[in-house]
């Protein structure tokens, strides 16, 4: 077996590096593309279903795949310093990458509603984090005025490389299918994910390393659909913290990749969501964090309406990992039972 190098040495032909990028990489992606028999069983078993298990990236999400691009072209142009707002993940990977490139990092994430995993992350890779009495959209647009007029890249994903990174999915996707699937289910948050898959598959298709292009199918959280409902929500509200966002930053690329690709964006109350986030872990074995379970929670409501054709291939990205929020984890499963130390009395909770 080939040994896996990360995603810019592995897809460098279709990323903006040169020679002279020093790349900075802790081997993200190579995520595996596990089928999902049980869910398939569960929603119409004439489906074929494919997770894309991104939580199993080097921080536990897919914002791996972008950072190892934001920060190797941060500190090709001499770069010292890095600053991003963040539901989590984006700061848990700018802290990972930044200490990997021995550059500091700066993170604001909104104060209540980030998930514990990822501030430890953030936290003990030595990154300088704020917590602002505010909600994310709020922090994005401080950041930004930051780094407008300060010596510090933002590495957000209005950061171009960081889509860039982030094709990489769908380049993968195609890899291990050996095509294209019919439909891509993408949780959207800042929407820069299902833009960056949208680009990477047509960049494959271009190349000629697959003949079809999917559908692009987005999902929203019911308390947080700016784009579903076409206007700016100013204070957004999901258990799914990781797509907690009012006013996306890729709202228009969203647009036109569910444009370009006859696709569409629906949403999922927070019910369906932890429905589907027990199912996962239940029935497939697989804990991905509540966002990630939007897209499964989507993948049922739609199936129950017939929205994809019987014999369909259908990938889903599961974007980060179950361990990111144990909070969420214990409070939706049942909770852990105290017994004495003795055998009966083990004996009597087993039911045995
Ligand atoms: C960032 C993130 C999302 C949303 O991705 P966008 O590119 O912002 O749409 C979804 N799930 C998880 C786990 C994330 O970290």
């Amino acid at each position: 077996m080939k040994a896996w190098h990360g995603v810019i040495e592995e897809y460098r032909d279709f990323l903006p590096v040169t020679d002279k990028t020093p790349i900075v990489t802790l081997f993200e992606g190579n995520t595996p593309l596990v089928p999902a028999p049980r869910l398939a069983e569960a929603t119409d078993a004439r489906m074929q279903i494919y997770l894309k298990c991104e939580g199993f990236n080097p921080t536990g999400s897919f914002k791996d795949r972008g950072m190892t691009m934001a920060i190797s072209k941060a500190l090709e142009t001499g770069s010292r310093a890095v600053i991003c707002a963040s539901t989590g993940n984006t700061s848990a990977a700018a802290a990972a990458f930044a200490a990997r490139a021995g550059i500091r990092a700066f993170v604001m994430v909104p104060k209540g509603s980030v998930a514990l995993g990822k501030l430890s992350q953030a936290a003990i890779h030595g990154a300088k984090v704020l917590m602002v009495e505010g909600n994310f959209d709020q922090a994005l647009t401080i950041v930004r005025q930051i780094a407008e007029r300060h010596p510090v890249t933002l590495v957000n994903s209005v950061n171009p490389f960081r889509l860039e990174g982030q094709k990489t999915g769908a380049f993968e996707v195609c890899d291990q299918l050996g095509r294209a699937p019919d439909y891509h289910l993408i949780p959207v948050g800042n929407a820069g994910n299902i833009t960056a898959y949208w680009r990477g598959y047509r960049e494959y298709h271009r190349a000629g390393r697959v003949k079809e292009l999917p559908r692009m199918v987005g999902f929203q959280a019911a308390g947080a659909a700016p784009i579903y409902e076409n206007h700016v929500i100013e204070e957004p509200r999901t258990v799914a913290t990781a797509i907690k966002i009012g006013n996306p930053a890729s709202w228009g690329p969203a647009l036109e990749a569910m444009k370009d690709s006859r696709g569409w964006i629906d949403i999922v109350t927070d019910e369906e969501i932890l429905r589907a986030y027990r199912l996962l872990a239940r029935e497939e074995g697989i804990f991905m964090e509540p966002a990630s379970a939007a897209t499964v929670a989507g993948l049922i409501k739609l199936v129950k309406a017939g929205r994809f054709e019987p014999g369909s291939t259908l990938v889903l990205t599961l974007t980060g990992h179950g361990l990111k929020d144990p909070d969420t984890a214990l409070e939706s499963a049942s909770r852990p039972t105290t017994v004495p130390p003795r055998v009966d009395a083990v004996l009597a909770q087993l039911g045995l």
